[in-house]
């Protein structure tokens, strides 16, 4: 087991003012994987400093020097893929094929998006008889989450450094070893000392101290809402700007003359993915109350086929959640689910067979859940899906709006203009059609309680630019 005491500041790696550590668990084996330091006040104050004394020669190189550094670090992603995959199974319990698949492949499609995007932004713009420059929005606090703990960094730090922001970067507990490794990354691609700094350590205590500085410009967070409420709070009083994402209770919506199987079953794949640790998961499925129960059986036989297992092995397709608190938290919601008279499909409350040691829960679907019930409002965060029967199109809507978030969605439908017109009236910021694919070039952030701004492609840019006019 390694045991790291020092902290990326500055440019180099430099001894933690403090002197409590954080232990890193496999959560498939329970077992300690590595020890980092779980850095101090102290810590951040140092790290903001050297992010604002490498601020203004930062913000003043032209696009093509960053866009220099910027390939370098895509190359390095590129280069430690393997290494990448590997980490995030360790340390958070991705099955090794959606590690190497989304969590590794990810971060590296959307850093290669950036350079595109650079390499064509209009940094000036002419606007009647003034000159309108793009400036960086300064100093950057990132603050990310465990659930995909490379891409939440890449998505901030890429498109901050793009900008001309420095950064400090606090990621999450459960998921500092891959929050290193990129720090190796932007090490090796030579960027000037202060640009990027990594300060690991516990939210209420380095990421605390980060997002109250004084010295920080903008604080993007992605996270829990409750800690984003009071981070935007804070960011208030300070007269910070700040981007929050945070989390969801999406809803797939299933209209009549869709594709009902394809719906239900790409659903199934949707909110197991991750072990359902994914903020933008359809974890509400919306069904006419005519094709319920065939609805339903299709999601009990697509459910089979998601046993829990190793996440090293290649076949798996669920891991453990990433902790013990997290796991009890499923189940707790699971048991409420039940209590409250939703009917078990898939799954339950008890520990998967086979899987005694390590954070498992059974992938598991309850029917009839009604708008009311905590599992139809609650992120649950785990590999949950709630089913739920509409009366016709307005309840659909009414039933797909009704929570307080609103991150993502799908809408099925015969035709493409049924489904777009229905997606027009969902509150929500994005939304797949029959199925369409994921795209890192399209902005993404929340309606509602889901958060403050949008995160990559070139919305993702422009949350860390500010304006400037100069008039002639
Ligand atoms: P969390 O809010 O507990 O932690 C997120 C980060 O904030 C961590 O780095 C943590 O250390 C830090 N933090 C905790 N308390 C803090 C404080 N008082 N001040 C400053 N920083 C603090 O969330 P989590 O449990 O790590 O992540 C899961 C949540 O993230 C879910 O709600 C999920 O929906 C959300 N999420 C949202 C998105 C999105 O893009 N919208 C993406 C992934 C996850």
């Amino acid at each position: 087991m390694e045991t790291y005491t020092d902290q990326y500041i500055g440019g180099s790696w430099q001894p933690s003012r403090g002197k409590e550590a954080i232990t890193v668990v496999n959560p498939a084996t329970e077992a300690p994987l590595a020890v980092v330091p779980a850095g101090t006040a102290d810590d951040v104050d140092a790290a903001v400093a050297a992010a604002r004394s490498a601020q203004r020669a930062w913000g003043a190189t032209s696009p093509e020097t960053r866009l220099g550094y910027l390939t370098a670090i895509r190359d390095g992603l590129a280069a430690r893929q393997g290494e990448i995959a590997e980490t995030v199974t360790a340390e958070l319990g991705s099955p090794i094929g959606f590690a190497s698949a989304v969590q590794a492949a990810l971060p590296l499609g959307v850093a290669t998006t950036y350079l595109d995007i650079l390499a064509n932004y209009e940094f000036t713009e002419r606007v009647g008889n003034s000159t309108v420059y793009a400036e960086p929005a300064g100093l950057v606090a990132a603050i990310t989450p465990w659930n995909y703990p490379l891409h939440q960094i890449v998505a901030k730090v890429v498109p901050a450094l793009a900008a001309g922001c420095t950064v400090v970067l606090k990621p999450a507990e459960d998921t500092p070893l891959v929050a290193r490794l990129f720090a190796q990354i932007v090490h090796e691609a030579g960027l000037p000392a202060g640009v990027f700094n990594l300060v690991t350590g516990v939210g209420a205590v380095a990421g605390a101290a980060l997002a109250a500085h004084p010295d920080v410009d903008l604080v993007s967070f992605t996270g829990s809402t409750a800690v984003g409420r009071s981070i935007a709070e804070q960011a208030g009083r300070g007269i910070k700007r700040v981007a929050l994402e945070l989390g969801g209770k999406s809803a797939n919506v299933v209209l009549p003359g869709a594709d009902l199987a394809r719906a239900v079953n790409v659903n199934i794949g949707n909110v197991f993915a991750n072990s359902g640790q994914t903020c933008s998961a359809w974890t509400r499925l919306l069904v006419h109350q005519d094709q319920y129960e065939e609805a339903v059986a299709i999601a009990a036989k697509a459910a089979a086929k998601y046993a829990p297992g190793d996440p090293t092995s290649a076949e798996t397709r669920v891991g453990p959640v990433v902790n013990a608190k997290q796991r009890e938290r499923v189940r707790g919601y699971i048991q409420q689910g039940l209590d409250a008279g939703a009917r078990l499909v898939a799954g339950g409350v008890d520990a998967p067979e086979g899987c005694e040691v390590g954070y498992y829960v059974r992938p598991t679907v309850l029917a009839d859940v009604s708008a009311e019930m905590t599992v139809a409002q609650e992120e649950i965060f785990g590999p949950v899906l709630c089913m739920l029967a509409y009366r016709d199109e307005e309840n659909a809507l009414e039933l797909a709006n009704g929570t307080e978030y609103g991150l993502a969605g799908g809408v099925w439908a015969a035709d493409e203009e049924t489904a777009v017109a229905f997606a027009r009236r969902m509150d929500t910021g994005q939304i797949d059609i029959n199925g369409g694919r994921f795209n890192p070039l399209a902005p993404f952030g929340g309606y509602k309680g889901s958060g403050v701004g949008r995160e990559l492609g070139r919305h993702g840019l422009e949350e860390f630019l500010q304006p400037k006019s100069l008039q002639f």
